[in-house]
C-alpha cells in the first residue's frame, strides 16, 4: 500500500484516542520522506543523529524532528538548533548537555524522560525511582534551556499482548502519578503532557492505554533492511 494510504489508515485508527502519529523515518530514503511529507505528515522520528541532520538540512523546514533513539552527549550539539522533542533522556548528565546546547542556541529544548518498562536487558531508560530522583535533583532546577514535557517507554518485543499491556499500563500509571502530584512542576521546567509509547506492533494497545505519541515506522513503509 502507498505511504499516504497507510498514514491515513493509522490516523483513522487513532481518531478516537488521544494519540497522534510520529512517522519513524529512520533508514528510509529521501524519496520516501518527501512522499510522507506530501501525504501531510509533519512529525518525523529518527534515531541516528547524523541521519536526522542530513535529512533536516534538505527537507521542508516545518517538519518537526523527534529524536527517538539513544542519544550520546557528544552528539547533542548537532541537533540542538532544530530538534522538536528528544524522547530519550535517560541521565542527568545528558540533560545537562542538552541544557548547555539549548543555551548556545538560545532556545528551550523539549525532552521526555525515557523510562525502562520492558523485560529485556538491552533497552535504555530510567526506572521509576531514578526518574523521580532526577526530577528532584537540585542541579535540575537550575536548567533554563530544557523543558520536560512527559515520558517515553518501549514495551518488550513479544507477541504476548497481556505482557505489553501490563508494561504500558505501568508507564501510564506512573505518568498519571507524576501528573497528579505535579512532580517537578514548581521548578517551571516540567509539564506532564506527553506520553510517548507504541510502535508498529503495539501502537493500538498503547493508544488505548493513554499514549499521546505513537512512533510508527514499518507499519507504514514495510520492514527495514
Ligand atoms: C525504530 C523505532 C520505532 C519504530 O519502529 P517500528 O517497529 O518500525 O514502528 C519506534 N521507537 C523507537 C525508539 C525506535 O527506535
Amino acid at each position: 500500500m502507498a505511504i499516504a494510504e497507510q498514514i491515513s489508515l493509522i490516523n483513522k485508527q487513532l481518531n478516537d484516542s488521544s494519540a497522534r502519529l510520529i512517522v519513524v523515518t529512520k533508514t528510509r530514503s529521501m524519496e520516501e520522506l518527501k512522499e510522507t511529507y506530501a501525504a501531510g505528515a509533519v512529525e518525523f522520528g529518527e534515531n541516528r543523529v547524523q541521519e536526522m541532520v542530513e535529512k533536516q538540512a534538505v527537507l521542508p523546514k516545518d517538519i518537526l524532528w523527534h529524536q527517538i533513539g539513544h542519544l550520546q552527549t557528544n552528539k547533542v550539539k548537532y541537533i540542538a538548533p532544530f530538534v522538536h522533542l528528544i524522547h530519550s533522556v535517560d541521565s542527568l548528565n545528558l540533560l545537562q548537555e542538552i541544557n548547555k546546547q539549548g543555551a548556545k542556541n538560545n532556545r528551550v529544548i523539549q525532552c521526555l524522560l525515557q523510562v525502562f518498562i520492558a523485560t529485556e536487558e538491552s533497552k535504555f531508560g530510567l526506572d521509576f525511582a531514578e526518574a523521580e530522583s532526577l526530577l528532584a535533583d537540585p542541579s535540575f532546577a537550575q536548567m533554563q534551556h530544557i523543558r520536560i514535557v512527559g515520558l517515553m517507554g518501549m514495551a518488550s518485543f513479544t507477541e504476548n499482548e497481556a505482557q505489553i499491556q501490563k508494561e504500558f499500563a505501568s508507564l501510564a500509571d506512573f505518568f498519571q502519578k507524576l501528573k497528579n502530584n505535579k512532580t517537578g512542576v514548581s521548578t517551571g521546567l516540567v509539564e506532564w503532557i506527553e506520553l510517548s509509547m507504541g510502535m508498529s506492533g503495539d501502537y493500538l494497545i498503547a493508544a488505548e492505554l493513554g499514549s499521546t505519541l505513537v512512533r510508527v515506522g514499518s507499519a507504514i513503509y514495510g520492514p527495514r533492511h
